[in-house]
C-alpha cells in the first residue's frame, strides 16, 4: 500500500521546513504550500488524502481555505491552532475540522493524528448525530434519554458524563477518538480540568462493561492519542 499524501499548508518556514522531514521520514508523501491560495491551487492540482491546515495563515485565512477545499472535496483536514488559544480551536471545530491540533506539537502525536484520521475516513464512520437514538453495539444497549446502559437483559443508571462519554465512544465504534475530542465533546470546549478525568471516567466505564477492567477489551487505550471502542 502507498503512503498517504498530506498537503501542508504552513507559513512559517520553521514549522513546514520540521513537517516535511518528519513526515516524509514517517514515509508520506508530502507537498508544501506556504499561502493559502497556493495550498488550494495545489489541492486542485494534485489532491491529497490528508490536508495539514494552519489556522493562522497571512493574506488568505485558513478558515476560507478550509471552505475552499470543502467545496471541492470532503477530503479529511486537520488543523493546526497556535498555542492555547481556545478561539482557534472551537473555529477549527465549528468549521468540522476532523481534528486539530495545537502548536507546538509532538512529532509523535500528530503522526498518531493523520493516521487516526486516515483510518477514520477510510472506514467512513458518522458523527454524532443531533437526536441520538438508542444505540446497540459490542452487546450493550445504551438509551440517551433514560441515560441506562444494558447488558445481558440487566439495565443499569449511568451518571450523565460518564454516559456521554461511554455514548460517545460507542456510537464512533471502531475509530481512535484522541483525547483532546473526547474532552471538548463530553465536558465542553472551555473545560481547563485536569485531563486525568477522563482517565478516571473511563476506569469507572470499565468496571461497568469490562469482564476484568485491569484487561479491558471493550475500550482500549490507544497509547498517546486516546482511546476507542471495538464494536
Ligand atoms: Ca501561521
Amino acid at each position: 500500500m502507498t503512503e498517504a499524501r498530506i498537503l501542508v499548508v504552513e507559513d512559517e518556514e520553521s514549522y513546514r521546513d520540521s513537517l516535511n522531514f518528519l513526515l516524509r521520514r514517517e514515509g508520506f508523501e508530502v507537498m508544501l504550500a506556504e499561502t493559502g491560495p497556493q495550498g488550494v491551487a495545489a489541492f486542485a492540482r494534485d489532491g491529497a488524502d490528508v490536508v495539514l491546515l494552519d489556522l493562522m495563515l497571512p493574506g488568505m485565512s485558513g478558515t476560507e481555505v478550509f471552505h475552499a477545499i470543502r467545496e471541492r472535496s470532503d477530503v479529511p483536514i486537520l488543523m493546526v491552532t497556535a498555542k492555547d488559544d481556545q478561539v482557534d480551536k472551537i473555529i477549527g471545530l465549528e468549521l468540522g475540522a476532523d481534528d486539530y491540533v495545537t502548536k507546538p506539537y509532538s512529532g509523535r502525536e500528530l503522526v498518531a493524528r493523520i493516521r487516526a484520521v486516515l483510518r477514520r475516513h477510510a472506514t467512513g464512520l458518522e458523527g454524532i448525530p443531533d437526536e441520538p437514538e438508542r444505540l446497540t453495539v459490542a452487546g450493550m444497549t445504551l438509551d440517551p434519554e433514560r441515560l441506562t446502559l444494558t447488558r445481558d437483559g440487566e439495565s443499569e443508571s449511568v451518571p450523565p458524563k460518564e454516559f456521554a462519554l461511554l455514548f460517545l465512544l460507542a456510537q464512533n465504534a471502531g475509530r481512535v477518538l484522541p483525547r483532546q475530542v473526547i474532552i471538548d465533546r463530553v465536558w465542553g470546549a472551555d473545560y481547563f480540568g485536569d485531563t486525568k478525568t477522563l482517565d478516571v471516567h473511563i476506569k469507572r466505564i470499565r468496571s461497568r462493561i469490562e469482564a476484568v477492567p485491569a484487561e479491558p477489551v471493550i475500550i482500549q487505550t490507544v497509547r498517546g492519542v486516546g482511546y476507542t471502542l471495538e464494536p
